[in-house]
């Protein structure tokens, strides 16, 4: 259960550079909300900031009631999902999965069971031996999102998670991501470059230009016109 706010959110990075600037924006419980925007409007820059992997220069952000501005990235209970998985290679998919749990001290057969009831939830039990160099595209980013459902965020942040797959594949992936959402009941902000994967996914979608947010709505109400 997590609700996100944004409160007059601006990041400017070292060189000067405003890439959010002045954001307003509630994401509601369990809402799927989809970020758009022509490339470098900000959209990753604001995922970062709600995972704790970049700090504000101005503005507040909570999550559920709760200011998180100086909260490690760790103690945030968010996963995020990235565009090229970043998947150790070293490491088998069960070890891929674990390693952000048994960072956080959690005991191995506790471990087990959530790797497997995740790799069952995502139909890749029969990968966990596997390295990501034995995987297709699609059982890769199966095991992506497999590493952060394992955790069982109460915020999920995807970035691009479909842009390295096939047409097929991609279709199919959005209905499970879908499912996924109905399923774990949790909140999810993703951004996308994908106008039908905005319309057929998001409960609201805000639109982002130059760091500015232009718009939040349904995708009825942004698309059907
Ligand atoms: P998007 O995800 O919408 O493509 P980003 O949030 O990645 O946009 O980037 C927004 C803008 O901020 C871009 O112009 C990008 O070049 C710039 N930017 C991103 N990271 C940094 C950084 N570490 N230092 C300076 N500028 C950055
Ligand atoms: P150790 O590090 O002590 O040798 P392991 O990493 O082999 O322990 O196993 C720890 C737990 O994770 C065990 O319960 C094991 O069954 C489970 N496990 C390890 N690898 C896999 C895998 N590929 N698939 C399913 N469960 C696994």
């Amino acid at each position: 259960m997590a609700s996100i706010t944004f409160d007059h959110v601006t990041k400017r990075y070292d060189n000067g550079f405003v890439a959010v600037e002045d954001l307003n924006l509630t994401v509601a419980d369990r809402e799927f909300l989809v970020l758009v925007g022509p490339s470098g409007c900000g959209k990753t820059t604001s995922l970062r900031l709600l995972a704790g992997l970049e700090t504000l220069s101005q503005g507040n952000l909570y999550i559920d009631d709760r200011c998180v501005n100086t909260l490690p990235a760790k103690d945030r209970n968010i996963a995020m999902v990235f565009q090229s998985y970043a998947l150790y290679p070293h490491m088998t998919v069960f070890e891929n999965m674990a390693f952000g749990l048994s960072l956080q001290g959690v005991p191995k057969s506790t471990i087990a069971q959530q790797v497997r009831q995740a790799a069952q939830q995502l139909d890749i039990e029969p990968l966990l031996d596997r390295k990501p160099k034995e995987l297709s595209g699609g059982q890769r980013q199966r095991v992506a999102v497999g590493r952060a459902i394992v955790r069982h965020p109460a915020v999920f942040l995807m970035d691009e998670p479909l842009s390295n797959l096939d047409a097929k594949l991609r279709v199919q992936a959005r209905a499970e991501l879908s499912k996924l959402h109905r399923q774990l009941g949790t909140t999810f902000v993703y951004v996308t470059h994908d106008q039908v994967e905005a319309m057929t996914m998001g409960t609201r979608i805000a639109v982002l230009n130059q760091g500015i947010l232009q718009q939040v709505a349904s995708p009825q109400v942004l698309y059907d016109r």
